[in-house]
């Protein structure tokens, strides 16, 4: 059952829960594993990135991986890709992955009248939703997520993150991914689904951050870029942390993106909730036995993570980005293998779901519910052809 954790300290609430050490946090964004591909000789792309060029792709005799199945995944991505590097020539910036985007217009030199948090809050989120979200929620910014560093990936240069600290709130958007889609993890059709999940998520993020603008106040559009996604997201409350690496939301599972704005807005933040995620964590392991290459942590969380892509001192399970990226590599696509097969990425919108999620918390459904996820086979691979029926 979703319960709400009141707790006036969100952050302390997270330092106990995930035992995070004082020097914890401030990311260097020149080590995630797509900035590593570009200055690590220990991460090879090979022709991973220039697959979404359509001009390059090469279609695979394994199905997913045809003609139809990259043109419609590039084209999911191509808004992204276009938008994001439209000043990459110019600045090195890939909006969305390495600096926030720079689509808004100025604001009008008037501030609208805001006396109440709650009220102003709440008709964010309901902004949010009609802009393409499927959930959101509100967090004080906490520094130690916001990245110490970005990477200039033309330049090669590790300028400091320039986050104004008057900017104290953060809008968390949860972006569902097409659940259908998802279900062919891991092929060139799947990616749609990622790709989709971006394009979504900066619609919905530039046209808030553009709401708030128009309101007169200040706000920043951000994708991958300036901060962690996750651990803020479960601090505005909008899931918990999976052993796959992910946060899974009551909504949508795993299977989602998560894009935020940041603001000087006055808001409420809301409050972490638990819906039993960390205990069926501990007795399921279908994304760690499922993943190719064992990315994912069969034991305990741990505080050490397995390479310079993943932060210290923070006690959780932490997937090896450098093996899961050289399979992304060899197959030419994105993997997600690890949402597909997660008792916790089901239609939500059925009611037999619903109810499943809702006593989940309890040890018995808990072990009911893996037997039936095992024996039923949820997770299994759907055909590609079998989406294209559809
Ligand atoms: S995306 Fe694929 S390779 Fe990476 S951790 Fe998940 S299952 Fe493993
Ligand atoms: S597959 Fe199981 S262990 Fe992995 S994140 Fe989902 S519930 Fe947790």
């Amino acid at each position: 059952m979703l319960k709400k954790i009141v707790t006036s300290d969100p952050q302390a609430y997270l330092n106990k829960k995930y035992r995070i050490e004082a020097d914890a946090g401030y990311f260097n964004a020149r080590n995630d594993i797509f900035s590593r591909s570009v200055w690590d000789d220990k991460v090879d792309a090979k022709d991973f990135y220039r697959s979404y060029d359509i001009a390059n792709f090469k279609p695979k005799k394994s199905k997913g991986f045809d003609h139809w199945d990259f043109a419609f995944r590039n084209a999911s991505w191509h808004l992204t890709d276009r938008i994001g590097e439209r000043h990459f020539e110019d600045t090195g910036a890939v909006e969305g992955f390495t600096d926030p985007y720079t689509l808004q217009s100025p604001g009008p030199t008037s501030k609208a009248e805001v006396n109440d948090p709650k009220e102003t809050s709440r008709r964010l989120k309901l902004a949010a939703l009609k802009f393409g979200a499927g959930a959101a929620g509100i967090c004080e910014v906490d520094r130690r997520w916001v990245y110490a560093q970005k990477y200039n990936r033309k330049a090669g240069t590790n300028p400091p993150v320039d986050l104004p600290s008057k900017l104290r709130y953060a809008i968390l958007l949860i972006i569902p991914m097409d659940h259908a889609l998802s279900k062919t993890y891991p092929t060139a059709l799947s990616g749609a689904s990622t790709g989709l999940g971006y394009t979504v998520g900066l619609s919905c993020a530039v046209s808030l951050a553009q709401f708030i603008t128009n309101l007169g106040y200040e706000a920043v559009a951000s994708m991958n870029d300036t901060a962690l996604n996750i651990p803020m997201a479960i601090q505005a409350g909008l899931g918990e942390y999976g052993r796959n690496g992910l946060l899974i939301t009551p909504q949508f599972g795993p299977n989602v993106r998560i894009a935020k704005v940041f603001t000087d807005l006055p808001l409420l933040a809301d409050q972490p909730v638990e819906f039993g995620v960390e205990r069926f964590c501990a007795s399921c392991n279908l994304c760690a036995t499922s993943c190719p290459v064992r990315a994912i942590p069969d034991g305990q969380p741990q505080s050490d993570p397995p390479n310079i892509s993943s932060l210290k001192g923070i006690t959780k399970y932490t997937v090896d980005a450098e093996r899961c990226f050289r399979f992304w590599v060899g197959l030419n696509s994105d993997c997600a293998i690890c949402i597909r097969v997660c008792p916790y990425n089901k239609d939500f919108s059925k009611w037999w779901h619903r109810l499943a999620l809702k006593w989940s918390s309890l040890a018995l459904v808990r072990r009911m519910l893996l037997f039936l996820e095992k024996k039923l086979k949820f997770g299994e691979k759907q055909a590609s052809a079998t989406w294209w029926m559809r």
